[in-house]
């Protein structure tokens, strides 16, 4: 967390702008001046992150790191706040997009506006860059394997960082503190991400792309999740929640489940076994023909059937074309793009040679 002395005349503290936040005692004049000095890294700006983003940036937060691989697409508009039609128009990058938006309304903070995939090779070097690192992490995601590396690596270097999701009308989250001997954890470490799930999900998972989205549940995801770092970059993280709690906006249903020790043994937090940082956990990639690249998937098995059963459905909703599938393997196309998928979880996605885009493809489609 920000250990900075605050300077008194620092333009992103504002106290015109920053007034009524100011007036909230749980932030005060010495909240704000700690946020302007506060560096906070969101990873993935699809629907949370791009609210997170939002909402750090009109708070203050004096320097954001903003990454994602995507790009602006018309059904992003539903529910990614800070993106506009002239972006999906031109397929803007989400995180250049975002950075563009919000210096509209905050031009005073710091946005860094990474177009990346977060991957073991540079991960170091985009949370922690040595100008800004992270003082805290947000999960703006849409995939587990980016979740279990970003556990691995903000447990490696004791760096807090909040989980978040949602689907559907669910939203959740869960801050995860790791311990420090000379941090303010020292005493009171909460459990990691493999604490609470040891093993990331295998099987199809539900995406936003397979089984829609509320805005509603990504936006309350998103001023949980912000909130929750705010008390951390305030200098009062004994107000954060040490709970996964969980909201079905729809059904009414609320979900608390108690988060509040690291589980003994756990091979991240406990052991310090950092296989997704290490890269063993990653599945690989590999560029095939002239076009196409290939995603080995393992451990993965897919019931084919029940797959082309969920995109069948929705095929024009998603802009999914010529959907086949035999006991062999499943076919569909979008776009330029052609992802055939077989039954051990392993994919081949032809029309580019990018495997950033492929395993966007896959996370969206399939689930990772
Ligand atoms: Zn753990």
């Amino acid at each position: 967390m920000p250990s900075e002395e605050p300077s008194p005349a620092s333009p992103s503290a504002d106290s015109e702008r920053y007034s009524r936040q100011i007036l909230f005692p749980g932030i005060g004049t010495a909240g704000q001046e700690r946020l302007a000095h506060a560096h906070v890294a969101v990873v993935g700006c699809g629907a949370t992150g791009a609210a997170a983003a939002s909402l750090l940036a009109r708070a203050g937060v004096g320097t954001l790191i903003l990454i994602d691989r995507d790009f602006v697409e018309p059904s992003n508009l539903q529910r990614q706040i800070l993106f506009d039609e002239a972006d999906a128009r031109e397929a803007l990058p989400k995180a250049e997009a975002a950075r563009r938006h919000i210096a509209r309304f905050n031009s005073a903070i710091q946005v860094h506006a990474h177009i990346a995939d977060l991957t073991p090779t540079n991960i170091a070097e985009l949370l922690t860059p040595p100008s800004s690192p992270a003082h805290i992490i947000l999960d703006g995601t849409d995939n587990f394997e980016t979740r279990y590396l970003l556990n691995d690596f903000a447990i490696q270097r004791t760096i807090p960082w909040i989980y978040a999701a949602a689907i559907g009308a669910y939203a959740a989250t869960l801050n995860i503190l790791p311990g420090s001997p000379s941090g303010p954890w020292a005493l009171n470490p909460g459990p990691c991400l493999s604490c609470l799930f040891p093993t990331p999900p295998t099987g199809p998972i539900d995406t936003c792309d397979t089984a829609g989205i509320l805005s509603t549940a990504v936006n309350l995801a998103a001023s949980i999740q912000v909130t929750e770092a705010l008390k951390f970059l305030t200098g009062q993280p004994d107000l954060m929640r040490r709970s996964l709690l969980s909201f079905d906006l729809w059904s009414n249903q609320r979900g608390e489940i108690a988060a509040a020790k690291p589980v003994p043994g756990c091979t991240v937090c406990g052991q310090h076994i950092f296989s997704h940082l290490a890269g063993d956990a990653r599945p690989h990639i590999t560029l095939c023909g002239r076009n196409s690249v290939q995603i080995h998937e393992h451990h993965r098995p897919i019931d084919l059937n029940l797959m082309r059963g969920r995109l069948a459905q929705n095929a024009s909703l998603l802009e999914i074309q010529d959907l086949r599938s035999n006991d062999l393997l499943l076919r569909f196309r979008r776009g330029p793009h052609t992802v055939t998928l077989f039954p051990d979880g392993r994919a081949l996605i032809q029309g580019t040679t990018d495997p950033t885009v492929a395993r966007s493809l896959y996370a969206r489609f399939i689930g990772s």
